[in-house]
């Protein structure tokens, strides 16, 4: 295990504060100043590490599992992972606390599978225990689908809870990952067919692609069943068995670039080391944030170690356009919220950062309160409400 060197940005850009694209280290971008053939060995090569180190990086266990690169952003894989594992006569279950869910939804909509939605509104996580009730309630549903880090708010879902509910019912779990995977670590043995991430995530690549991990026997039986000529996850997975490439252009200067993160993930040691790190981050951040008098949406149970949302100040002087912008100013690039309760922000902590990098964006927070006059950053009561509301909600 190495210790992470973090380099401030080179060109005076700023940190990003994002859940992707994302801060990265100057080799994997240096990795892309290389043109590849996408037929060739090399490049062909590259894929079948990219595919290996995909599928060895959850740890034991994982060897049912095969790995396959989608070209596009992350939403691209899950309409792929959706529509070719969801068969046309099956039932989807979409378990929602956020804007992910619901895009999830949209697509099997849009693709004309059969779904329904657990919807848990903003925030809300989705508990094992009505999981199993709906299951037990309606035998139609085949599929659960679940989103392990609600990128919207931040929380991380209860995943094995999920998952046992749904194997216990004999069904099967499709998770989108996309936030998690990579530092947030899966149970050994955790029941799912199928996970999606994206190159841009907490593997710390660029944009340009994502990947499933697939249990081989259910892909196997997946033949025909996509909806798309292009998002056919079983045609991709077997057009790189047959001939090692990609079944149309390949991102290759991502894929370059991404190689070089996986490289880095394993030297810095791993899941465990990389989800170390983002804990740390958040705890600088929110530690430091609460000192100024910020408030966390989410208890800290509930805080992911991938993004937190802050509600904004109820002080009249702040605006959160203005904020954005002195922050950009001194270097960093915030995110803003996705809530529908109450006006909110928040600070992604994935990425080339530390927790030095953490204090200083604290430190820039409190000068630009300053700046703009902010006396408080304390949230309005009618925030506060809501947060306890939520509170009690999640405690029964
Ligand atoms: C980032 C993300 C996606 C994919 O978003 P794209 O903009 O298409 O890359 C999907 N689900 C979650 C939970 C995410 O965080």
């Amino acid at each position: 295990m190495t210790d992470v060197v973090i380099e401030p940005p080179r060109s005076g850009e700023p940190w990003l504060l994002t859940p992707g694209p994302l801060t990265t280290s100057h080799a994997v971008k240096a990795a892309m100043l290389r043109d590849l053939g996408s037929w060739d060995a090399d490049f062909r090569a590259m894929t079948a590490e990219l595919r290996a180190r995909l599928v060895a990086l959850p740890g034991p266990g994982s060897e049912a599992f095969t790995a396959v690169p989608m070209q596009g952003s992350g939403s691209f894989v899950v309409e792929a992972m959706l529509g070719t594992l969801i068969p046309r006569k099956a039932k989807a279950l979409v378990l929602a606390n956020g804007a992910y869910g619901q895009r999830a939804a949209a697509a099997l909509a849009r693709m004309g599978r059969a779904a329904e939605v657990l919807d848990k509104g903003d925030y809300l996580p989705p508990r094992g225990a009505e999981l199993a009730e709906r299951l037990a309630r309606d035998a139609a549903i085949t599929h659960v689908v679940a989103i392990h880090c609600e990128t919207s708010s931040g929380i991380l879902n209860p995943l094995a809870e999920i998952a046992g509910a749904t194997a216990a019912a004999g069904r099967r779990l499709l998770v989108d990952s996309m936030s998690a995977f990579g530092a947030v670590e899966l149970p050994p043995g955790l029941p799912f067919d199928a996970l999606v991430s994206s190159a841009n995530k907490c593997i710390e690549g660029v944009p340009g692609f994502g990947f499933a991990l697939v249990r081989r026997d259910v892909l196997e039986q997946a033949a025909g069943a996509a909806h798309s000529l292009a998002l056919d996850l079983h045609a991709q997975w077997a057009e790189m068995e047959r001939s090692g490439q990609w079944r149309y252009t390949p991102p290759t200067h991502a894929v370059a670039a991404f190689l070089q993160a996986l490289r880095e993930h394993e030297a810095e040691g791993g899941v465990a080391a990389r989800g170390a790190r983002y804990a740390a981050n958040r705890d600088a951040l929110v530690a430091g944030m609460r000192a100024l008098g910020f408030e966390t949406l989410l208890d800290d149970r509930w805080l992911s170690p991938v993004i937190t949302t802050f509600f904004h100040p109820a002080d009249p002087a702040f605006r959160f356009t203005e904020f954005y912008d002195r922050m950009k100013a001194r270097g960093f690039i915030l995110y803003p919220g996705k809530l529908t309760v109450a006006d909110s922000f928040r600070v992604g902590h994935i990425g080339r950062l530390d927790a030095g990098v953490m204090r200083a964006v604290v430190e820039a927070a409190a000068a630009t309160l300053g700046e703009m006059g902010v006396a408080s950053a304390a949230p309005a009561p009618q925030a506060l409400a809501e947060k306890r509301r939520a509170q009690e909600e999640l405690a029964r």
